[in-house]
């Protein structure tokens, strides 16, 4: 089964796609999360990625694309998270997946505000050390700068600045949005106001996915 979590920068798709995939037995696939460890350990790839993430922009449809079908294994329950983020992509992953017989499951749209998403992309922190997320308004760590889980540095995403936050919305509008015609017309497209509280955000994403062809209920 094959789920696409969709939303703009700042709606929880990281924070509820990890809350699912335990919950559901998916295999977390983000792409973001994927580029920031490449460019944290220096790798090609991640040297190729960075200039890109750190302005806001798309990496590379070629690259992106590669280093997902390096890990989508057939017939395995995957939950892709930042990927697709524009229509070329969605036609390649099409592809990819119709190569084993399968194809695009469900796509779940984390809906927010513009100015709750700027909001919540300028106040979250993370560690650096295990990825913790944080927010400065809604849930600091316990001790400012450090974090609650392995007393790591906790920081503010080079990205998560405010010029380059509205910059990705703006990407995100322009190119990501118009997912939403594109998997309509295929019948598999849910929308879910992610104005809520995560765990609210949850319950409507379990809700949807439990209903779901092939979705399999939490024991
Ligand atoms: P967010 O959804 O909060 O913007 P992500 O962690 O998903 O954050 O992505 C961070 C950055 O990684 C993006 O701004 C972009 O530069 C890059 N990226 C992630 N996924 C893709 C993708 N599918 N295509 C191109 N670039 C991507
Ligand atoms: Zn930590």
């Amino acid at each position: 089964m094959i789920v696409v979590l969709l939303g703009a920068p700042g709606s929880g798709k990281g924070t509820q796609s990890k809350r699912l995939a335990g919950k559901y037995g998916f295999q977390h696939l983000a792409t973001g999360d994927l580029f920031r460890a490449e460019m944290a350990e220096g790798t090609p790839l991640g040297l190729k990625a960075q200039g890109y993430v750190n302005a806001g922009r798309l990496v590379p449809d070629g690259v992106v694309t590669e280093m997902v079908a390096a890990r989508l294994k057939p017939g395995a329950r995957f939950l892709l998270d930042g990927f697709p983020r524009n229509i070329d992509q969605a036609r390649a992953l099409g592809r990819l997946l119709a190569a084993s017989g399968s194809a695009v499951d469900l796509v779940c749209s984390l809906v927010l505000p513009k100015a709750e998403a700027v909001r919540r992309m300028t106040s979250r922190r993370v560690c650096a050390s295990c990825g913790e997320v944080y927010n400065v308004l809604s849930r600091p760590p316990k001790a400012e700068g450090v974090c609650d889980r392995c007393g790591g540095k906790v920081v503010q995403r080079a990205d998560d600045a405010e010029a380059t936050a509205v910059k990705r919305l703006s990407v995100f509008e322009d190119l990501t949005a118009p997912l939403a015609v594109y998997y309509k017309a295929e019948g598999v497209f849910h929308e879910i106001d992610a104005a809520r509280s995560p765990d609210e955000v949850e319950a409507a994403l379990s809700a949807v996915l439990s209903s779901a062809r092939g979705g399999r209920r939490p024991c």
